[in-house]
């Protein structure tokens, strides 16, 4: 039976370091830290996502301010608003929550983030950077997965971690960080021929797909490491990518969904605000 990867409580011990980083900022700089986020339009889990934001910074200390704008908002007064906030010396990070509403071009909005105060970890200059290997903010579901992956003890020179999708926001940034710590990685998708025989190859195998439950026992090699970060909401439940109750006979380590790597992406965001000042 698999040993759980509580997210939960291992987002909250690292929390509790973080309060510490916060107070070291705000004696520093004789000001607290602050995060601007950006939420566009009224999607009912983005505006919970934010919500979880703006709880957890207010715990370690961190000020948080929401900018809230209007569905149909033009895509230059948005361009505006972040520019305005990219020269805000009170603001250290600027998060745009995604998704945004269609007539608003995504990369461009992202793109405009400063990339010192780029927390996600989503512009050009910052997946540069994490592909070097130098210092940036790292997309924090990414960052999130590692610490989980790492919190196992598992070697991870040579390991063959295997990642279902591709995304610029998710997969591919999963992949990147986890070849940065010498995985031998196979990067997986929608075309991808014969899934099931490169995930049983996997000593680590991460799922990115949002496909509930696409995961099943006889796709995982005994003992792997399974971390679950596909969200899928049916009849007002959440489902992984995984299936848990069948794999985590299976598997080594396993993260639950909920409970997993949902609560690590906000802690990783947290310490990527406090860590904007490393990255200039
Ligand atoms: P996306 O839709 O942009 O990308 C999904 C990827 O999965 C694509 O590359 C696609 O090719 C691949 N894919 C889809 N179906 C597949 C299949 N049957 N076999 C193999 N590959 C398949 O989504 P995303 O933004 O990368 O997010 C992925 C999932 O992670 C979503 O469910 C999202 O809600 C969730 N998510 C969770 C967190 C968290 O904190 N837990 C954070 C971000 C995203």
């Amino acid at each position: 039976m698999a040993k759980i990867l509580d997210g939960k409580v291992l987002a909250e011990k690292i929390k509790s370091e973080l309060k510490t980083k916060a107070t070291v900022f705000q004696k520093k700089h004789g000001r607290k830290c602050g995060l601007a986020v950006v939420l566009v339009g009224n999607d009912p889990a983005s505006e919970i996502y934010v919500a979880n934001k703006e709880k957890a910074c207010e715990a370690v200390g961190i000020a948080s301010i929401i900018h809230k704008c209007k569905d149909n908002i033009k895509q230059d007064k948005l361009l505006e608003l972040i520019s305005s906030l990219n020269s805000d010396k009170n603001i250290d990070g600027v998060l745009v929550q995604l998704p945004l509403p269609k007539h608003l071009d995504s990369a461009k909005i992202v793109g405009a983030v400063a990339p010192a105060k780029d927390v996600d970890g989503f512009c050009a200059a910052n997946v540069g950077n994490l592909s070097f290997g130098a210092p940036c903010a790292i997309p924090c579901t990414a960052r999130g997965c590692l610490e989980l992956v790492k919190s196992t003890g598992i070697k991870l020179a040579g390991a063959h971690a295997v990642v279902i999708g591709r995304s610029n926001i998710v997969g591919k940034p999963v992949a990147q960080l986890l070849l940065n710590n010498d995985c031998t990685v196979t990067v997986t998708h929608s075309k991808t021929r014969n899934l099931a025989d490169l995930t049983r190859t996997a000593d680590i195998l991460v799922a990115a797909a949002g496909c509930k439950h696409l995961v099943t026992a006889d796709m995982v090699k005994p003992g792997a490491v399974v971390i679950d970060i596909g969200i899928t909401r049916a009849d007002g439940k959440i489902f992984g990518d995984v299936d848990f109750d069948r794999v985590r006979d299976v598997a080594g380590y396993i993260t639950p969904v909920p409970g997993g790597v949902g609560p690590m992406t906000v802690a990783m965001l947290l310490k990527n605000v406090l860590e904007t000042e490393n990255h200039i």
